[in-house]
């Protein structure tokens, strides 16, 4: 009943999935009848925190878009806790630092420019930081700003060299940041307070919905140009490799659509995607083939410790959301899995608490095991300051190779490869990827590094 062709057209060459080995475990699975009903709760709350986010951002900053991904970051580091309930009780209002960075990142006041970027930016910063300014001291804007008033720049952009402009317009800026200071710090406090409020209301919210009894409406699964699932007034599409590449991942005979939409819905709905801005899909982007062809050839890797059943090229991984992935072969959390020996690939979420608490758990379980045992991680190469993560890595005693890959000489799958047509899957690296060998002496043993294997698997990211 499908277009087989379609089918073919897209699992050719780019898209990363290993179809050959299927195991013959299935799962009976006891469908509980309000799961449907279930998700969709869950949706609505959860698109409901990401709305307030919206407001606040908007009311407090005078952002246009919310800052890209900033909230599925925070969410994403709330699921990297051990023995999460998909969201667990924040601990404190002021343990949320990825939020405090999320904004300062984006502001106008705050961000970080370089002479690379600052004339293509400049237009823009100086209205954003001016209307700020505006809106905070009122009548007393221009008495307060008069000699450093940003827009004066504007009369020597084409006279003054990229860095000379860089070195004025932070110069300029530091003055509006000194008056405001206060004022911006208690915004993000405000808000890291209302963030706060919701992500406790969220985790109540949602274990109230996990005692309750509902009844479900039924879901309907079309199969036209792409493969639209609906239940209520909500619909999800994917295209059709990944619909057949979910149902061989599948571990029951039954409920199969059912399952489809709780796991569709909690991908698309957690993670709030926004195309117009790109929003989404980015931390969900993956390696290709070809690199998890070569890391089993050369490594053995069998497992990926971050994954999704869209993603994933291995049957073997760890993901996010385990209630509902497990169902497709998931191991369940990377934080929660204690694996003692075997060869994993670890790409982990782009986000910066994510990284660092990965490095700590490969160091623990590495420490833990005389079995063979090797990971190999991606992750991107911020040394503006060197994250946590990165220099854990670096000094582990089980590092046994690390260099690094040039942006511009290698590739991701975008992260809405189970969404999109085949032109958009393939997209450049926004940064540099450093790639770290860790390995206990039975895991070097066992899958060796030489430079020989280091060129092949660089040559395959290309
Ligand atoms: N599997 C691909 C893509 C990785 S993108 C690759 O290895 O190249 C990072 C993935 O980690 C996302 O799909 C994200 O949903 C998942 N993830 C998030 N939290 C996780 C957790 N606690 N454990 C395992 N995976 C997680």
């Amino acid at each position: 009943m499908f277009p087989k062709q379609k089918v073919h057209e897209i699992s050719t060459d780019q898209l990363g999935y290993n179809f050959s080995i299927k195991s013959n475990v299935v799962i009976k699975l006891r469908y509980n009848k309000n799961e449907l009903e279930k998700e969709y709760l869950r949706s609505k709350l959860i698109t409901e925190v990401h709305q307030r986010f919206d407001i606040e951002c908007k009311k407090l900053f005078f952002f246009r878009y919310t800052p890209k991904d900033s909230l599925n970051r925070i969410l994403l580091e709330q699921l990297s806790v051990p023995k999460n309930d998909l969201i667990p009780l924040p601990r404190h209002v002021l343990e949320l630092d990825t939020l405090d960075k999320e904004i300062k990142n984006v502001f106008c006041l705050t961000c970080k420019i370089d002479s690379k970027t600052v004339r293509i930016r400049l237009k823009k910063l100086i209205k954003e930081c001016i209307y700020f300014a505006k809106q905070m001291l009122k009548n007393d804007y221009f008495q307060l700003i008069e000699k450093n008033n940003l827009s004066d720049l504007l009369d020597l952009y084409d006279t003054l060299t990229d860095s000379e402009l860089e070195q004025i317009f932070l110069n300029k800026r530091a003055v509006y940041v000194n008056l405001l200071q206060t004022r911006i710090e208690s915004r993000l406090m405000y808000l890291k307070q209302v963030m706060f409020n919701e992500l406790t209301k969220l985790s109540f919210d949602l274990k109230k919905i996990k005692e309750e009894n509902y009844t479900s409406d039924k879901v309907s699964v079309e199969l036209g140009q792409k493969v639209i699932v609906r239940y209520k007034d909500k619909q999800f599409e994917l295209n059709y490799f990944h619909y057949y590449k979910l149902k061989d991942l599948f571990l029951s005979n039954e409920f199969f659509d059912e399952y489809l939409f709780v796991l569709l819905s909690r991908y698309q709905t957690f993670f709030r995607h926004n195309h117009q801005i790109n929003e989404g899909y980015g931390m969900q982007a993956s390696l290709s083939k070809n690199v998890f062809k070569q890391l089993n050839r050369l490594f053995g890797v069998t497992h990926e410790a971050f994954a999704s059943p869209f993603n994933c090229y291995f049957r073997n991984y760890c993901s996010a959301f385990p209630d509902i992935d497990c169902l497709f072969g998931s191991s369940g959390s990377f934080f929660d899995y204690e694996p003692i020996e075997g060869s994993f690939e670890a790409n982990p979420p782009f986000t910066e608490e994510v990284i660092e608490r990965m490095s700590v758990h490969i160091e623990n379980l590495l420490k833990s095991s005389l079995r063979p045992l090797s990971f190999v991680v991606f992750i991107p190469e911020w040394l503006d300051p060197p994250t946590t993560g990165l220099l854990n890595m670096e000094k582990s005693k089980y590092l046994r190779k690390t260099f690094n890959v040039e942006k511009n000489k290698h590739r991701y799958i975008c992260g809405s490869q189970y969404v999109d047509g085949l032109d958009s899957y393939l997209y450049q690296a926004a940064h540099n990827t450093r790639i770290f060998f860790l390995q206990n002496d039975a895991g070097n043993l066992q899958w060796p590094i030489d430079q020989t294997k280091i060129d092949l698997l660089i040559k395959s990211m290309e």
